[in-house]
């Protein structure tokens, strides 16, 4: 089927400086139709609009915590009912946490462990769903370098925790589902110039960091959106339960 048949739903492409942002216009470039699911409504429908306007795909928004079970479901309905099939999910929603783990202030390993990890869970449970219906799926989840290496870049423990926790659904959803006609991977980015560093990509450290790399540069949202279309490409059918470090080579195993 072609990608003009079909839609691809991304969490957390509101930011605008954001990968999923990025990769909802690379993907509408391919012709995929998109949803948007983000915190606002108001953002997520903003979203939408510039993709139906700048690539004339079909484009739907609703607005979504992640972290909210029932409100990640009435998204994915509001969705369905609107576009062509979903035939590919991209689990980008996520929040940085930087407080040094001795200092953690109350609830704060509870919010990001629901946003990063149970977010991830409820969307990719609600897509699966329809994906073993239509026999045909994609599911990309964005975990971590930190997930490897402990943070070590702006997230400290919490953030590595649930970018670890967000490695193991990976597999086990791709060992469950894989008989079902649907394939889960995961992206491991290093450090790429968002918003979610919290300012703290100056240009200095920019180029300290490409000064040190195996590749003399940091990533962009762009390095990710390449990686997650050819993950959800058809061509991607047998590739499964793997996680691809985008990071210019930080993390080498
Ligand atoms: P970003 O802050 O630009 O975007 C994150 C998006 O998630 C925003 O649109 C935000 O509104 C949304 N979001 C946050 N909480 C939400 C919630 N509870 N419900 C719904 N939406 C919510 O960050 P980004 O850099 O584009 O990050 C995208 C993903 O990539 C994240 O999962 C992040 O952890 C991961 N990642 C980023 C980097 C990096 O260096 N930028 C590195 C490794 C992994």
């Amino acid at each position: 089927m072609s990608t003009e048949q079909q839609t691809v739903v991304l969490t957390g492409a509101a930011s605008p400086r954001g990968i999923g942002r990025a990769t909802a216009h690379h993907l509408a470039e391919q012709g995929w139709n998109v949803g948007v699911i983000d915190l606002d409504q108001t953002a997520s429908e903003q979203v939408s609009a510039e993709i139906r306007e700048q690539h004339g795909v079909q484009a739907v928004g609703a607005g979504a915590n992640v972290a909210d079970e029932a409100a990640v479901r009435a998204a994915f309905d509001t969705i369905e009912a609107a576009l062509p099939p979903i035939a590919a999910l991209v689990n980008l929603a996520g929040v940085s946490s930087a407080h040094a783990y001795l200092d953690l202030p109350e609830g704060e390993w509870h919010r990001v462990l629901s946003i990063n990890l149970d977010g991830v869970h409820f969307a990719s449970l609600r897509a699966a769903q329809s994906m073993v219906r239509n026999g045909y799926g994609r599911i990309v989840n964005l975990s971590s370098v930190s997930a490897q290496r402990g943070g070590g870049t702006f997230s400290k423990t919490p953030y590595s925790v649930a970018k670890a926790g967000v490695v193991g659904l990976t597999r086990g959803m791709a060992r469950e589902l894989g008989h079902q006609g649907i394939t889960v991977n995961a992206i491991s980015p290093g450090p790429i110039d968002t918003d979610i560093m919290g300012g703290t990509l100056s240009e200095e450290r920019k180029t300290a960091m490409a000064a040190d790399g195996v590749l003399p540069r940091i990533g962009t949202p762009r390095d990710i959106a390449a990686a997650i279309a050819y993950l959800i490409s058809e061509d991607a059918g047998f590739v499964t339960g793997q996680t691809l470090n985008v990071d210019g080579g930080l993390y080498m195993h």
